[in-house]
């Protein structure tokens, strides 16, 4: 069977849900948005943020990063396989950039992403969405006071992204998520004719004649495109859909057996990530009775005094989740709590390859963290920064002991022992079909026409917060893009 359309936007995540909703607004054209993974309506696991736990396996692709050396093996690598992508499983931390992300985007070579362009780009997401501050149990307080007993002052992340205590900032309206696929398309029966939705529809390759994208084979047959193909299948499958379709490095794609349509040496490289490590209290009781999500409260910290914003961002959780397969390697016994520092520009860099020549075959996820060192120095300070925090009144109101890694952990070579086996991602994989690299300053990949991207793929690198409201500001602007073509 075969449809034809005038956009197709492949992956309908928190990118793919925005630029759909905008070219639906602006243009009369048929335009299909296609998303492997089911719909997210009126499925409270989806929408309601404190339901989160609810989300069984088959909401997600069941990804693995590659083992790498000194560092945990069968790290799962969550990505969101529904309606509303990574945002409907998320814990919805909103974070406006600070400027000096754009501005460092442009010096790196993506000419036209500086903060003032993007300006107009944030209050259109903040014009769409609900942004509200977390709730505030009793032992976020504690992590807050603790921060104030270290000489941080109390910050409003939803005005400043600088050093300071507080509470993050959600992209959810009380407990209902404000997901781009929420937000810009429910409720989807009201849908303009013109915009079709299709879920459970996996794009398997790109149909590329001539040197143009003209749309895709799906799991529901062709779909051919007449003004434009979109890329929105998120930093991890945008670069393997390519490859498998012949875009990407040469060698690599020969390797697999594809024919090599366009040299693009940059697909799939440069993946970055922010890259984690958590300090685990013991409490004197159970925490119970948070109101939306477990991570309400926030820090950040400037450890490099010429740094052009905060280089050391915490969660703190009022619950320890497992996050490596099978193998308990946090594991606690009675009731805890940590806090997670993560390195906001971290520089290491990873990248996306692929197991196999076929969409179905999971993609290599080689993360590469603290390739870079000044990464795993940066992590080491804050975790030592950490331990501190648990020595405050405040937190030991709180706490009974510190059970990871515990006080025997004491030099640096105990601390970078344990950062390496205990080190997480916070889901932010990005930059791995960057501007300047892959696609030209206005998304289109480079080489050829009628193909663009939107996603988390195109940052020209990392930014100092959670990704998500960068993407959504990034879709906008994609859309202008398209428009203008
Ligand atoms: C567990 C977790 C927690 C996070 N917490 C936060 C947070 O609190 N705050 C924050 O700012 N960020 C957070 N993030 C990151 C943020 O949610 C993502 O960076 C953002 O949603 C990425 O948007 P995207 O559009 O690039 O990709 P996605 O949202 O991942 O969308 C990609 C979509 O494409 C679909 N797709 C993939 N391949 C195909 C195909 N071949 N055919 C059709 N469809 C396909 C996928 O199913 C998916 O729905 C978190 C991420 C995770 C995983």
């Amino acid at each position: 069977m075969t449809t034809v359309c005038d956009y197709l936007i492949i992956g309908g995540g928190s990118a793919g849900a925005v630029v759909a909703r905008r070219l639906a607004d602006k243009t009369p054209g048929r335009i299909i948005l296609l998303e492997a993974g089911r719909s997210d309506e009126g499925d409270p696991a989806a929408t309601d943020l404190r339901q989160l736990d609810a989300q069984t396996s088959d909401y997600d692709w069941g990804f693995r990063a590659a083992p790498l050396a000194g560092a945990p093996a069968l790290l799962k690598y969550a990505r969101a396989k529904l309606l509303g992508g990574c945002a409907n499983h998320n814990d919805c931390a909103f974070i406006r950039p600070p400027d000096s992300d754009f501005d460092a985007w442009e010096q790196q070579g993506a000419s036209g992403w500086n903060a003032a362009a993007m300006a107009p780009y944030w209050q259109r997401v903040a014009d769409s969405i609900t942004i509200e501050t977390a709730p505030c149990h009793p032992a976020s307080r504690s992590f807050i006071e603790a921060g104030l007993e270290l000489g941080l002052p109390e910050v409003d992340f939803g005005r400043a992204v600088t050093q300071g205590v507080g509470l993050f900032p959600l992209n959810a309206k009380g407990a209902l998520r404000q997901s781009s696929s929420i937000a810009y398309l429910h409720p989807l029966a009201a849908l303009p004719r013109h915009l079709e939705v299709w879920t459970q529809c996996m794009a398997l390759r790109l149909i590329l004649e001539h040197g143009r994208a003209v749309g895709a084979v799906t799991t529901r047959g062709q779909i051919l495109a007449r003004r434009a193909v979109v890329l929105a299948c998120g930093a991890i499958q945008t670069p393997q859909l390519m490859m498998v379709s012949g875009l990407g490095p040469g060698a690599e794609l020969r390797g697999q057996g594809i024919e090599v349509i366009a040299d693009l040496a940059h697909v799939g490289r440069h993946l970055r990530d922010h890259v984690a490590a958590p300090v685990v209290w013991e409490t004197h009781e159970e925490i119970r009775g948070w109101d939306i999500c477990p991570f309400e409260a926030a820090m950040m910290l400037q450890l490099e005094p010429e740094a052009p914003a905060p280089d050391i961002l915490f969660h703190f959780g009022l619950r320890v989740r497992e996050k490596y397969a099978d193998r308990a390697r946090l594991a606690t016994q009675g009731p805890a709590v940590k806090a997670s520092p993560n390195v906001t520009r971290a520089r290491s860099e990873g990248e996306i390859r692929l197991s196999g020549p076929a969409m179905t075959d999971p993609p290599v996820i080689n993360l590469n963290y603290f390739s870079d060192r000044s990464d795993l120095d940066l992590l080491l300070r804050a975790m030592r920064f950490t331990r501190r925090i648990g020595q405050t009144r405040a937190m030991q109101r709180l706490c009974s002991r510190e059970i990871h890694p515990g006080p025997a952990v004491e030099s640096d070579a105990d601390w970078t022992d344990y950062v390496r086996s205990v080190c997480e991602t916070v889901y932010h994989p990005c930059a791995t079909a960057a501007i300047g690299k892959v696609v030209t300053p206005d998304l289109r990949v480079m080489g050829i026409d009628g193909l663009f991207i939107a996603d988390a793929s195109v940052f020209a690198s990392l930014i100092t917060v959670n990704i998500n409201a960068a993407v959504m500001m990034t879709a906008e602007r994609a859309a202008d893009f398209i428009l203008a073509a």
